[in-house]
């Protein structure tokens, strides 16, 4: 892969790679834009089968978090990191302090969180070292694990896309498949089931499937089929890239809207979503209640006001699903319009 020219850098100001024999840390970090200010993103985790899968996870992420930091309306840019290995396997104190050196190194450009992997007390270990992280327990002064907000973001922006598809928010009946119930998808389920939806759950950790069952009494469907359930609501809230040639055919919902992010293997999937009349949430705006969550820390931490904001994204869904209507796009072209259009004023 080149590193300097621009197409195989999609744009991106940084991307560091820190490895520390000692501890066994191999990790990369990539600023994609600070336009709007520090790049702020998570850290992610994860045994990648190859340091060129994960370079290309993390330039994707942080070119996301660009969209979804300016959709959000925050004063960031975007950032995002990954860990290689497996954090049940290799995760230590050293492995994350020699991370929170790395981290230290970039003198504030980027700012971390948890994402799939990392936890709020791995985010303490990082602060060993560096204060640029957010996500740390309430006990050291943070705001905890940025999940549950997530959550709450998701669950809004679908209850505005069900007003806006069947014309009543009501989700008593409606039936959501929900691909992945860890950290997030549990939280959200949990605010499904109380809002009296029908919810079926499929993870390929069988344990989290057991949780979610014993929690709140959903349904469990092999993990290989929860996507194309036959429902009003599919919910990806594990992996990116979810959504794509193949897998768009084989739906069998009204719409799409979730936590992971990247959910479409390619810009052009949208349109195959929208050529199925299926109406697609783009993922950077649902999932925004974490990284809101979290940039709020640095700001002197309010739950009230972060709780507004979070709920919100419900208006803000709404907004871009109208805004798509009216000019004849895809929602997720009109929310990277609307992005990238208050990127451009503030440049
Ligand atoms: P997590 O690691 O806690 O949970 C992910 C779950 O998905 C796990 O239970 C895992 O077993 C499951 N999974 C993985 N591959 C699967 C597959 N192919 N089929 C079904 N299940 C599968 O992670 P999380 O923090 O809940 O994040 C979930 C997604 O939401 C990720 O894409 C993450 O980037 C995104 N996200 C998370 C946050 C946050 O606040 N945690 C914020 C924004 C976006």
């Amino acid at each position: 892969m080149g590193v300097f020219s621009s197409a195989d850098r999609d744009g991106h100001t940084h991307v560091l790679y820190g490895a520390d024999d000692a501890s066994g840390l191999k990790a990369i970090i990539a600023i994609h834009s600070m336009a709007l200010g520090p790049a702020l993103g998570g850290t992610r985790f994860y045994p990648y089968q190859s340091d060129d899968e994960a370079l290309h996870d993390v330039l994707r992420l942080s070119q996301g978090m660009t969209l979804k930091n300016a959709a959000a309306g925050l004063d960031h840019g975007g950032g995002k990191a990954v860990i290689i290995g497996d954090p049940r396997i290799i995760k230590t104190e050293a492995l994350m302090r020699a991370y929170g050196r790395l981290i230290e190194s970039l003198g504030g450009r980027y700012v971390t969180a948890e994402d799939v992997g990392t936890t709020a007390q791995d985010m303490e270990w990082v602060s060993g070292e560096t204060k640029w992280v957010t996500g740390t327990s309430t006990a050291h002064g943070g705001s905890g694990d940025p999940s549950p907000a997530t959550a709450l973001g998701v669950f809004s922006s679908l209850v505005a896309a069900v007003d806006y598809t069947y014309g009543s928010s009501d989700l008593s009946g409606r039936r959501v498949a929900v691909q992945g119930v860890g950290k997030v998808g549990h939280a959200y389920v949990g605010l499904l089931v109380e809002a009296g939806a029908e919810v079926l759950v499929g993870d390929i950790w069988q344990p989290a499937v057991d949780r979610a069952v014993e929690d709140f009494g959903v349904k469990a469907v092999p993990h290989e089929e929860i996507l194309f359930a036959d429902v009003d609501v599919v919910s990806p809230c594990a992996m990116g890239e979810v959504l794509n040639a193949e897998t768009i055919e084989r739906l069998n919902c009204r719409l799409v809207v979730g936590s992971a992010n990247n959910q479409l293997a390619h810009d052009d999937d949208a349109d195959r979503l929208l050529a199925q009349d299926i109406v697609y949430v783009p993922d950077f705006v649902a999932n925004a209640g974490g990284v809101i969550n979290v940039a709020d820390e640095l700001h002197g931490y309010d739950a009230e006001r972060v709780m507004r904001k979070v709920q919100a994204l419900g208006e803000r869904t709404k907004d871009i699903l109208e805004s798509a209507r009216t000019l004849s796009i895809t929602p997720n072209e009109a929310a990277i319009r609307m992005a990238m259009a208050r990127i451009a004023a503030a440049s």
